[in-house]
């Protein structure tokens, strides 16, 4: 058992025995800097990959977590002060460029998981390009609907309306930071968003467009409780999907 699971926080001779004691796959989550509402942090998508890729990482067994590479590709999120944006190519590059280097040291098996919607669709294109080119296998998680399907899921179990997880700092998002990191959580400023069926509006027309607050769904029913039957329920449709993957 290594002292921390987080590769950014081992020293090279750590990483070498971790390898050398079977810690051959890495998990690289793929966030974001942008806006999340009143009530949650510009990192948000970037806490929620790594909240995942610990409790992940954990399930799994000898799996380490890359560094949560950001920002993501957020353009959509620029009418709201603060939101980073990268193109999807220098995002794309930076992916390539890091799974070279995780290739490079001998892991077997890299992860992609994409935290942030802006971001799947550049995954999905840079896993197929650079796959065929590593010794590694490298897959990614790459399915939104699925992602927040769950989340709406879990919701509904824990007492929360589905409608209430509309995909962004919702009751989904904001219930997972409530679990992960409620130091980042303002809920007393937390405000409803766009409520209504799912709509891809805000790719051609700006976030701000959809919704005003930068809201999609309605964050005031999170709690804690759902954030941490959220962060369960997804990791485990993340880990049967990698062992469907790499059996
Ligand atoms: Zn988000």
């Amino acid at each position: 058992m290594t002292s921390t699971i987080m590769l950014e926080e081992l020293t090279w001779p750590l990483v070498e025995k971790a390898m050398k004691d079977g810690y051959k796959t890495v998990l690289v989550p793929v966030g974001s800097i942008e806006q999340h509402g009143h009530h949650l942090p510009l990192a948000t998508d970037s806490l929620l990959g790594e909240a995942l890729a610990k409790k992940l990482a954990e399930k799994m067994g000898k799996t380490l977590v890359a560094p949560v590479l950001r920002p993501g590709c957020s353009v959509h999120h620029l009418a709201f002060p603060g939101s980073l944006d990268v193109s999807p190519a220098t995002l794309m590059a930076m992916i390539r460029d890091v799974c070279f280097s995780l290739d490079h040291h001998g892991f077997e098996n890299i992860i992609l998981l994409p935290s942030h919607g802006g971001n799947f669709a550049p995954v999905a294109t840079v896993t197929q390009d650079i796959a065929p080119k590593l010794k590694a296998n490298l897959i990614a998680m790459g399915d939104l609907m699925g992602l927040i399907g769950k989340m709406q899921e879990a919701a509904v179990e824990k007492g929360i309306p589905r409608e209430a997880v509309g995909g962004h700092a919702c009751a989904g998002e904001t219930s997972i930071l409530l679990a992960y990191r409620p130091d980042l959580v303002r809920m007393k400023d937390a405000k409803p968003g766009y409520i209504g069926p799912f709509t891809t509006k805000y790719q051609r027309k700006g976030f701000k467009a959809v919704s005003p607050t930068g809201v999609m769904g309605d964050p005031r029913p999170s709690t804690k409780e759902a954030g941490e039957f959220m962060i369960e329920k997804i990791t485990d449709m993340y880990l049967a999907a990698i062992r469907r993957e790499l059996a």
